[in-house]
């Protein structure tokens, strides 16, 4: 039964990759949010789902302390290792920030958030993905992280992007050096999803600057997404994916 556990799956997409996951029957879906009894969203389908499909596990990446005692957990929950962790979770706190107005601790928050959190998390998860199955990570990012696409909102300092990129370099450099041990790391983006708060946070700038950009459903970025990583071969160590499938520019 390939396992998967997510992160910030309480609401919005990491709510909708764990319900797409979940409508297959072979997958164990382990998914965690900060608070697992306060989504009501987790609790409809904890009610649906066993406990030998669904699990429910508090986890607040950014305390390294509970980040340790989750990955202990893994031994039990998943003896055979976690064939598929993905890193959803994230915070948008300058999405439209100019230069002259961004709060520096906001963007210090985002830039720990993307890099120094990962790296905790996979530090702690590693051992138990390196010696599962699958052996795949996925890493939910944005366009906006990409230097040649990002890279056109003029005006803003859009320290989201920033963050972005450097999460993008981060898990470009480890993937490469994970990919020798037969791990299969991959960047994506989600596709422009509006009805969640980071789509929202934006969608003012978009309708305004960009109104080309389509906005998609949750369920269907969840469709595409979930499809690219369970296609993903570790010959696409490390390529950064669109939501349906094609490649982005770094
Ligand atoms: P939401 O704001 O709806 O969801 C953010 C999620 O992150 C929530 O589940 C939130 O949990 C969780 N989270 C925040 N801080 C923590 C923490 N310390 N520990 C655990 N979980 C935490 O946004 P989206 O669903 O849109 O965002 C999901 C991912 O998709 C993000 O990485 C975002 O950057 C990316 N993305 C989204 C796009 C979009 O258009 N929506 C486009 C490109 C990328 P809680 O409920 O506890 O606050």
């Amino acid at each position: 039964m390939p396992s998967y556990l997510i992160t910030g799956a309480s609401r919005g997409l990491g709510l909708a990759f764990t319900t797409e996951l979940l409508n297959d029957p072979a997958n164990l879906v382990i998914a965690t949010a900060r608070s697992t009894s306060g989504s009501k969203g987790l609790q409809d389908l904890a009610a649906k789902y066993p406990k030998e499909r669904l699990i429910l596990v508090d986890l607040d990446v950014t305390d390294l302390g509970i980040v340790q005692q989750v990955a202990k957990q893994l031994d039990t929950l998943v003896p055979e290792g976690l064939d598929n962790f993905i890193s959803n979770a994230g915070v948008a706190h300058g999405a439209v920030a100019t230069f002259d107005d961004l709060d520096l601790d906001a963007f210090e928050d985002e830039l720990h958030f993307n890099l120094v959190v990962l790296v905790n998390l996979l530090r702690a998860f590693l051992p138990s993905i390196k010696k599962s199955k699958q052996k795949k990570i996925l890493i939910i990012s944005s366009s906006l992280g990409s230097i040649e696409l990002g890279g056109y909102m003029p005006n803003l300092a859009n320290t989201y992007s920033i963050a972005k990129a450097a999460l993008n370099m981060l898990v470009r450099k480890w993937g490469a050096v994970l990919k020798r041990d037969g791990v299969t790391s991959i960047l994506l983006h989600p596709g422009w999803v509006s009805s969640t708060e980071i789509g929202d946070s934006i969608s003012d700038w978009i309708a305004e600057n960009a109104p080309d950009i389509p906005s998609i459903t949750s369920d269907v970025s969840a469709a595409g997404s979930m499809k690219v990583l369970k296609e993903a071969t570790l010959e696409d160590a490390v390529s950064f994916f669109n939501f349906d499938g094609t490649k982005l520019p770094w």
